[in-house]
């Protein structure tokens, strides 16, 4: 089924308990807590995007697995056309939202156990392929809301999984049925707004660490998982009641997953034990979100622009050179982020036989390395438009305090076209996206910290083989011998992928 909006929102009103905690408090109904209901929305926003006319094309696709159309949230990537659509359909919910909606975690968790479970099946260990191949089916006929979890809290850098087992989520026991594990997960998005959540290991395994080399599924509602939610900037507004300064009122949140000896059903276990498939599976579901944020981060570029180019013609300055130069760096900016999430799209890898599309590496990771620095660069320019009202502006209750409303209205009005209120509407948003977790800290750590993608970049850019090209046309060599393809990159194939 394509579910609607609401039909989602009802399932997880009506799911069993979970246990989640905000401010030290436990949540009764996730989807009427004002601190996460604003996530819900967002969350929500992924299932209309199904039915709303100017998104359905992108956001439906045809599934293969159960001959239905499903949410393209959890459709396995057939082709570069579908991997570019996602890049677009991001793009275009962040318009919808101004926030991280959350559900592209679970999608590419789905995608990266779908390879991964295939080059095992290849490799001669079908079983995880055809327990997964079940699971997709259940998950795109009911249309269920996926968290994905990858990052381990863990602890020391310097030390391995075997040597600080608290730090990295393991598996304590196994039995015919399946299997119990103990850890905790941080940072997983949307995981109050999700039903089910997609745990994954976290890097590269030895044989030591084969007890972390686990990948599976698991309800929400499941006894022994608790999650404590962060807190981000500016939260506080989301209980205050308002309607202006906690715009746009759709937002995301993170939280820890501890799991506390939890049992998981051997069918729902897609890896167990494969410490040779561990640093494999996290370079597949990284790159996969790395590409995304080409989508999802432009698009929230898009509404700083759209607002800081208002609140320019709100005080009349739009036509002025140097507001125009600030703008068009605005968007050169946006569109590389864009651009990029696209070529890694349509340059895809073929994995597979019949399908295993995955990104193109070299770009995805140059995708998420440009988010960890524009997304910056275009709130300095749109604060630098804005002008310092976007951090002083009074509060929404002043604008409704009779007493104060007269002066604020006079002494904050520009351009009679527009009122005091549309300017401090207009601040508000800014404010609220140009400097949230979604467009700055998500876009430096989300999808693995700005170092990881640079070690990403090195292992494919061949410099040795630049070298080639210049000492040639030096003439220090007087013969190369000239690689097939333009870019002197390794070219990632399967094989490749193993050898990591
Ligand atoms: Fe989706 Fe972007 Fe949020 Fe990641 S950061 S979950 S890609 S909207
Ligand atoms: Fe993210």
């Amino acid at each position: 089924v394509l579910r609607t909006g609401e039909e989602y929102v009802n399932a997880i009103r009506h799911r069993n308990k979970v246990e989640v905690y905000v401010m030290g408090k436990e949540v009764k109904d996730v989807t009427e807590h004002p601190f996460l209901k604003p996530s819900v929305l967002a969350f929500k926003a992924t299932y209309d995007a199904a039915h709303e006319e100017d998104s359905k094309s992108l956001g439906r696709a045809w599934s293969s697995f159960i001959n239905e159309e499903v949410n393209r949230f959890t459709h396995i990537h057939r082709s570069p056309e579908d991997l570019s659509a996602k890049v677009k359909l991001l793009r275009k919910i962040s318009h919808k939202t101004g926030a991280c909606f959350q559900r592209c975690v679970g999608w590419d968790a789905l995608n990266t156990i779908y390879v991964t479970s295939r080059l095992m099946a290849e490799r001669g260990k079908k079983e995880y392929y055809e327990r997964f191949v079940e699971y997709l089916k259940y998950v795109q006929k009911n249309d269920i809301a996926l968290a994905g979890a990858m990052t381990d809290v863990k602890g020391v850098r310097t030390l391995r999984p075997n040597e600080q087992p608290h730090a990295y989520l393991r598996v304590t026991q196994v039995t015919k049925d399946g299997i119990y594990v103990s850890g905790a997960k941080a940072n997983i998005t949307g995981i109050a707004a999700s039903e089910e959540i997609i745990v994954m290991p976290t890097r590269a395994m030895s044989e030591k660490d084969k007890d972390f080399a686990v990948a599976f599924s698991i309800p929400l509602d499941t006894e022994g998982i608790k999650v404590i939610i962060g807190r981000q900037v500016n939260d506080g507004r989301r209980l205050e009641d308002g309607e202006i300064d906690g715009l746009p009122y759709r937002t995301n949140h993170e939280g820890l997953v501890i799991f506390d000896n939890v049992f998981v059903p051997m069918e729902r276990v897609f890896m167990l034990g494969d410490w040779q498939m561990s640093g494999i599976l996290v370079e597949i579901f990284s790159s996969y979100h790395r590409q995304g944020y080409g989508g999802c981060k432009s698009g929230l570029g898009d509404v700083i622009i759209g607002a800081a180019y208002n609140l320019a013609k709100q005080i009349g300055v739009e036509k002025a050179p140097h507001i125009q130069n600030k703008l068009n760096e605005m968007v050169l900016l946006n569109e590389n982020m864009y651009g990029s999430g696209i070529a890694a799209s349509l340059d895809a890898v073929k994995l597979c036989e019949d399908g295993c599309w995955w990104v193109n590496p070299m770009f995805a990771n140059v995708t998420k390395q440009l988010v960890t620095r524009f997304p910056y660069e275009i709130t300095k320019f749109s604060t630098d438009i804005a002008g310092g009202i976007i951090g002083t502006a009074p509060s929404e209750w002043d604008l409704k305090n009779p007493k104060l409303k007269p002066y604020i209205e006079k002494y904050l009005q520009g351009m009679m076209d527009y009122s005091t209120e549309d300017r401090l509407r207009m601040v508000r948003l800014l404010e609220n996206i140009g400097f949230s977790v979604a467009f700055l800290i998500e876009s430096v750590h989300g999808a693995g910290s700005p170092e990881a993608q640079r070690i990403a970049i090195n292992r494919v850019y061949d410099y040795e083989y630049a070298e080639k090209i210049a000492k040639y046309l030096s003439q220090i060599e007087k013969r190369i011998e000239f690689k097939e393809n333009a870019e002197p990159w390794r070219r990632t194939d399967t094989e490749k992928l193993a050898n990591n």
